[in-house]
């Protein structure tokens, strides 16, 4: 027997609807590319994404038909997203920060018509025009004041683009599994992966990241988005913003420490979410200038580890409280927030810093378990680490245009990569990329907890850890590290630091100073092209054992 409630498909316009109706007085606040600050309201975001809609249809672009964003958070990005989703196109966000020919590559391989950008990107695209034969025709957020000349197919200027229509048309009705959305993962090896969002796990997905005990989100909220849409399905919060009716403040182009200081002090913003590196260069400008956060309430951190200092501060200097989250673009892209449950509500000040090193505890929407490498089910005791597999409605099953990829088990339960612990209380600690992690005499050493540990010492700016050949052991941990700026250090100083913090056996073995670490465009390090430059590093441990 059925239910006998109404067929209401979770169609992902539906929320910029109910925002405009029942949140018209908050409003959108972006900094646009041009420069100047820009406000808006969630009715005027609706009328411009109907013409959006509109344009497209009368362009030609129908059910399903890709269109890409290369774009900041901005107003007008927004506006496209709705106005994609609208007539059932899928927007697909091309991360500006890849290599060119990585971004031609995602660009072909998901066979995008139309190209919407920010005027940032028009000389990259003109690069690449020639090896983008599926691009019909490229729309530049902007106005024909602001329009460049320029060379590429078709180019409008978004303003004028929509200016052509007159807004009257009715939003396109289909099954609440249409494809809403594509973002490519940065595939540290082979070719980059798409992930086809789904109007219904997009609906789905933004309201569990907007729950209580994930980001905890309401129309009192003044959100800033740091993170850019184009990173992970923007962290959902294009979405769960307007669902919610918070404030939305956008950064535009800049998200340096001064730029998004501003917004977070002249807007009252109370809510934001980006990776640590760009925490790190905000934290790095409040010491500059001795600012302060009176408004900011929560901070989401992700992407990768929080550092232990990161959240101390925060919330020691600034009283701001740090969320750690831990998701994947495979994951829409939330899986874990760490929230403190009654169970540890009495923590404080050291302990509690070491609950929120933690990635936390899932929401309604995310089954996590732990496996060794047979599959077996391991035990949630906080200390033994296996594969890290999950699976909901917001998770994806398969990558687009890819058949049986072995991430994607039979059962449902997809394998993140990642290497974790889960508590008796559920909470999950992430102690490695499962190609990551250093396996020394059959044992697993956690390379993230290392790093944790060498990053608290006051002369290290950024560390790495990674396994290089051992003839006695398989691998053992090389410590990488880059000095902050006029330091200097010695290789006994910082593992004389690390002593007794770790178990002996997982100490490095030696350490090596560099001028820089490599980053992926998502800012991670880039442990690939580490291991590549230190293949043939001999260990003085390995010159030992071979004698
Ligand atoms: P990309 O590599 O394109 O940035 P994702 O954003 O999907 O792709 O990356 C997901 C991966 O990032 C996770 O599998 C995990 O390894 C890492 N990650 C995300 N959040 C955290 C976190 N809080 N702590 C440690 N690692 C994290």
């Amino acid at each position: 027997m059925l239910g006998l409630m109404q067929d209401w498909p979770l169609l992902c316009h539906r929320i910029i609807d109910h925002a405009a109706i029942y949140h018209p007085e908050r409003r959108i606040i972006s900094r646009s590319v041009e420069g100047p600050i820009h406000t808006t309201t969630y009715p005027d975001v609706r009328a411009r994404a109907l013409k959006v809609a509109q344009r497209l249809d009368r362009d030609g672009v129908r059910l399903g038909d890709r269109v890409a964003t290369l774009a900041w958070n901005t107003w007008r990005h927004l506006e496209a997203w709705y106005g994609i989703l609208g007539v059932g196109a899928v927007y697909h966000t091309v991360n500006p920060r890849l290599f060119p020919d990585q971004i031609a590559w995602i660009i072909n391989h998901a066979e995008d018509r139309v190209v919407i950008t920010d005027l940032t990107f028009v000389p990259l695209l003109e690069k690449l025009a020639d090896k983008l034969p599926s691009i019909e025709r490229t729309i530049v957020l902007t106005d024909a004041a602001h329009m460049p000349a320029t060379t590429l197919r078709n180019a409008v200027a978004y303003e004028d683009w929509i200016a052509e229509t007159d807004g009257d048309f009715a939003w396109r009705q289909f099954d609440e599994n249409t494809a809403a959305g594509m973002c490519y993962t940065s595939g540290t090896t082979g070719n980059p992966k798409g992930v086809l969002y789904s109007h219904r796990s997009n609906v789905l997905h933004a309201m569990m990241a907007a729950l209580p005990d994930s980001k905890a989100l309401s129309c009192r909220d003044v959100c800033l988005p740091v993170v850019p849409m184009f990173h992970a399905n923007g962290w959902t919060l294009a979405f769960s913003a307007p669902m919610v009716g918070a404030t939305l403040v956008l950064p535009g182009a800049k998200m340096d420490g001064a730029s998004i200081y501003e917004l977070l002090n002249t807007y009252k913003v109370t809510f934001t979410a980006a990776v640590p590196t760009v925490w790190l260069m905000l934290l790095q400008d409040l010491e500059k200038t001795g600012g302060r956060l009176p408004y900011l309430k929560r901070v989401v951190i992700g992407g990768s580890a929080c550092p232990r200092a990161m959240t101390k501060v925060f919330q020691e200097v600034y009283g701001v409280e740090v969320i750690h989250a831990w998701g994947m673009t495979e994951m829409s892209p939330l899986g874990s927030l760490c929230t403190i449950k009654p169970d540890y509500a009495g923590l404080a000040g050291k302990a509690k810093l070491d609950l929120q090193q933690k990635q936390g505890h899932p929401p309604f929407g995310v089954e996590m378990k732990i496996t060794d490498d047979s599959g077996r089910v391991l035990p949630w005791d906080g200390k033994t680490f296996g594969r890290l597999k999950v699976r909901g409605p917001a998770v994806a099953r398969s990558y687009y245009k890819v058949e049986d990829d072995p991430v994607f088990e039979p059962d449902s339960f997809f394998d993140t990569g990642d290497v974790a612990t889960i508590d008796r209380y559920g909470y999950m600690q992430v102690t490695d990329r499962s190609k990551d992690v250093i396996k020394s005499g059959g044992e697993w050493i956690s390379s993230i907890d290392l790093e944790n540990l060498a990053i608290g010492h006051p002369k290290v700016a950024e560390a790495a850890v990674i396994g290089v050949r051992h003839p006695k052991w398989d691998e053992r941990p090389l410590l990488v590290v880059v000095l902050k700026s006029g330091q200097t250090a010695t290789r006994e100083e910082l593992l004389a630091f690390m002593a007794g913090k770790v178990a002996k056996w997982w100490m490095p073995d030696d350490v090596v100073f560099v001028e820089e670490i490599p980053h992926t465009a998502t800012g991670k390090i880039q442990k690939m092209a580490l291991r590549e430059r230190f293949r043939d590093y001999v260990l003085p441990t390995a010159v030992a054992a071979a004698e």
